[in-house]
């Protein structure tokens, strides 16, 4: 059953409506075989671009689609009820051109913000290293000024996207100054030196292509610092409040899915001379899996007003994605219960749903650095 949704505007209405029509018809027809075979679904995205749902929370001026957070994200919550990988895939553009539209110089973002937006790119963010996930403080990959250039070495891990980005948004150490000491680059695929590891064999989220990005004497125009050297963790971390709600909205998108399944499901079939949704014992579970959701939902949509309000909303975001992916994992789980045998098979996607609301609590920061940021507020 659709979910009912509060709105703003007649215009973002439209919107979902929208993306559930372009889920239906391009989406749920390939979902399970490319997660099945390991497939990055391009012609997805393309799909979504040209619609305009690429780029939502950008500025009309620049080509995005000028609608405010909450419902960006209750798009990308329709679209991570059908494929959690292409969810994942929109918010990490997303995150991307966060940097440049933020901390951009204004001929930065005449000369690049348009084509990032144009719905034809897909960007890629990378913060992470092998050593440095939770603490990327910890990064070694450098960037030293030459002349007028910038020479990047280096591996970046996780790069969701990596070797199938048109840009990579790329934090490099500029100096030994420990978290003072990063900066952002803007990077262009296809620069001399970009190489790519093979993508990381996942237990789920197989449509979206994980790998580590390599920079071996990596050269860009020393224009292509975004902010000021030594601004790139500040940068970083201020993109990753924006991109933790897009994962607690991708998040609760699964699990609504898992709970449709779910009760579906119920209702057909029976034992004991009744449909099991009939006892009570199962129907409880169900209703604490739609209470999770109506939860998370209630709390990524506080926190994105909040953003849209233009009000602190740090905390609030760490909140939404510790308590959207902690409530996907719970409800992901419960379904597969409430499918009995046929949930632990391949003929429903209920254990696709587990295995990808697992790394939900793994990436943008994991639930317990969530749970740090907090921490950390409260004891302000
Ligand atoms: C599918 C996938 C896609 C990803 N995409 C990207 C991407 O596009 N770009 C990017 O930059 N990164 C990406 N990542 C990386 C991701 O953000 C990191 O994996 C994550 O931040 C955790 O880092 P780590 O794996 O090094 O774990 P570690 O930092 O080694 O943590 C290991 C464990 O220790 C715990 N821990 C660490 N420090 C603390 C602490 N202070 N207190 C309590 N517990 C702690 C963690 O919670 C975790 O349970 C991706 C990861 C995956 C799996």
């Amino acid at each position: 059953m659709p979910v009912t949704r509060q709105l703003p505007t007649p215009e973002s209405a439209d919107l979902v409506a929208l993306t559930r029509e372009i889920a239906a018809k391009e989406l749920a027809p390939r979902v399970a075989d490319a997660e099945r075979t390991g497939t990055f679904p391009r012609e997805v995205f393309a799909t979504l671009g040209g619609a305009g749902l690429l780029t939502l929370p950008y500025p009309e001026e620049f080509g995005g689609g000028g609608q405010p957070y909450e419902v960006y994200l209750q798009v990308l919550e329709e679209i991570g009820a059908v494929w959690a990988s292409v969810g994942v895939g929109v918010s990490v553009h997303s995150l991307s051109c966060f940097p440049l539209f933020s901390y951009g110089t204004d001929g930065q973002r005449a000369r690049w913000l348009p084509d990032l937006l144009s719905g034809e790119r897909l960007g890629a963010y990378c913060l992470s290293e092998a050593h440095a996930g939770s603490d990327p403080g910890a990064m070694r990959a450098r960037a030293v000024r030459d002349g007028d250039s910038y020479v990047l070495n280096g591996a970046k891990a996780w790069t969701t996207h990596g070797g199938e980005a048109d840009f990579y948004t790329v934090m490099a150490r500029t100096s030994d100054d420990g978290a003072r000491g990063i900066s952002c680059f803007h990077v262009p695929a296809g620069t001399p030196g970009l190489e790519f590891d093979r993508p990381e064999d996942k237990m789920g989220l197989m449509g979206s292509t994980t790998a580590t990005v390599r920079f071996v004497d990596v050269r860009v125009p020393a224009d292509h610092l975004i902010g000021r050297e030594g601004q790139g963790l500040p940068i970083a971390l201020a993109g990753l409040d924006a991109g933790r709600l897009g994962i607690a909205a991708v998040a609760t998108g699964l699990a609504q899915g898992a709970l449709d399944t779910a009760v579906a499901y119920a209702k057909e079939r029976e034992a004991f001379g009744k449909p099991i949704i009939q006892h009570q014992g199962l129907a409880f579970v169900l209703a604490d899996m739609a209470a999770a959701i109506e939860s998370a939902r209630a709390t990524y949509l506080s926190a994105a007003r909040l953003k849209d309000a233009g009000r602190p909303y740090g905390r609030e975001a760490s909140i939404a994605k510790l308590v959207a992916t902690d409530n996907a994992m719970k409800v992901t789980t419960d379904a597969v219960q409430v499918l009995g045998g046929a949930g632990y098979t391949r003929d429903f996607p209920v254990e696709r749903y587990m295995r990808e609301a697992k790394v939900m609590q793994i990436f943008e920061g994991t639930n317990q650095i969530q749970r740090l940021v907090i921490a950390r507020d409260l004891a302000r």
